[in-house]
């Protein structure tokens, strides 16, 4: 199992190298391709277009699928939270959010996250491992399917936002590579446009991301105006402060394309970064940049045993007309999935923390 391929992670000029590694025909890569992409089949014995002998020999040095679900929670708001698992045992989270418009699904970059924010509940794992292309990919086959049923299209597409579980600017690279899988029009067909992917600020992937012409919508996670305060909830700013971060912010504004996307996502913790003054400083503080991004306000998830509780909603009002007032653009995002441990920084593989301390 560990020296198999997993077919779902290759692009399809790789799949080619390995068809022809086989002994196959160069048209078996299309084929293959199409069968985990397209049709989102995750078993080769499915493949029936493929002749008998390759379906019985792929498994011996190759994988379909690798990730299996171990639950599902569903949500009384409709948001499902799916509890997955890798070939070596880690925890891997997906959620469905179904919407008016089109229906999101959240996906993880990384088995736990090794950035230590102090509101978020996936810090208290630790990283595990970062994920590989192919299982990025699995996540989004897995909820498509079963919310959808196997490789039907799904009725209004789908947004994706890589907001689940780590960081994916420290999983750059892979995070890349699925995109690129994801973006393919004979195969899952999710274009970088309708895909979203938030930092917690890794400086010199903004900048990367920002020489990138076909890209991803990027949000970037602040939660402070100030680097005192950041520094102590978000301590990947000791590392970039806030100004070396937005002046990056800044940079990626100039590149912006007509339709891309770029947003600023400010968790609102109770009596800590909510009060009037902070709204001028972080207004202020974005119209010193020349930032003209707008702020997504997200009232805190609690969970325990985090120290923080949400604000109250006339005080995300209040701070909202404040940043409003000074002409930054805010939006107060509605918590979705927060029953099943599904919303923003929540996820933390909750219900089976004991088959994750039992790991060998
Ligand atoms: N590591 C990336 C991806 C995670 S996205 C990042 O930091 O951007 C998760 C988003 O949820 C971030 O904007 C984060 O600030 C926010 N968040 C984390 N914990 C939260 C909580 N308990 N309540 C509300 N939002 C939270």
């Amino acid at each position: 199992m560990n020296s198999s391929v997993n077919l779902v992670g290759l692009s399809e000029e790789e799949l080619g190298a390995f068809v022809e590694q086989m002994g196959q025909p160069a048209y078996r890569a299309r084929q293959i391709f199409d069968a985990l992409h397209h049709r989102r089949l995750q078993s080769f014995a499915e493949m029936t277009d493929l002749p008998k002998d390759l379906r019985e020999r792929l498994p011996e040095t190759a994988t379909a699928a690798t990730l299996t679900v171990e639950s599902r929670y569903v949500s009384e708001d409709g948001t499902r939270r799916f509890l997955m698992k890798t070939h070596d045992n880690l925890p891997v989270e997906t959620v469905f959010i179904p919407e008016e418009r089109r229906d999101t699904i959240c996906f993880s970059s990384q088995s736990g996250c090794p950035l230590q924010c102090t509101f978020c509940l996936t810090a208290q794992l630790g990283l595990l491992r970062s994920l590989t292309a192919g299982e990025i990919v699995e996540q989004i086959i897995i909820v498509l399917n079963d919310t959808y049923g196997v490789g039907a299209k799904p009725p209004r597409g789908t947004n994706l936002v890589g907001m689940g579980a780590g960081e994916p600017f420290l999983n750059f690279d892979s995070l890349m590579k699925a995109l690129r899988i994801m973006a393919a029009p004979h195969g899952l067909f999710i274009v970088p446009h309708r895909v979203t992917v938030s930092t917690a600020g890794i400086v010199p992937r903004i900048r990367e991301l920002a020489a990138i012409s076909d890209r991803p919508n990027l949000a970037i996670s602040l939660a402070a105006p100030t680097n005192e305060m950041r520094d102590e909830l978000m301590p990947i700013n000791r590392k970039w402060p806030l100004e070396k971060l937005l002046e990056a912010c800044a940079e990626f504004e100039q590149t912006l394309k007509p339709g891309e996307r770029f947003t600023f996502e400010y968790v609102m913790l109770a009596g800590v970064n909510d009060s009037d003054e902070h709204a001028r400083q972080l207004a202020n503080l974005l119209n010193r940049h020349n930032l003209h991004a707008k702020v997504n306000l997200i009232p805190h998830n609690p969970a325990d045993p985090l120290p923080y509780q949400p604000s109250a909603a006339d005080r995300v009002e209040r701070f909202k007309a404040i940043l409003e007032s000074k002409g930054v653009h805010a939006f107060i995002r509605r918590p979705r999935g927060r029953d099943i441990f599904a919303a923003c920084g929540q996820l933390a593989a909750r219900r089976e923390m004991n088959t994750l301390a039992n790991r060998p």
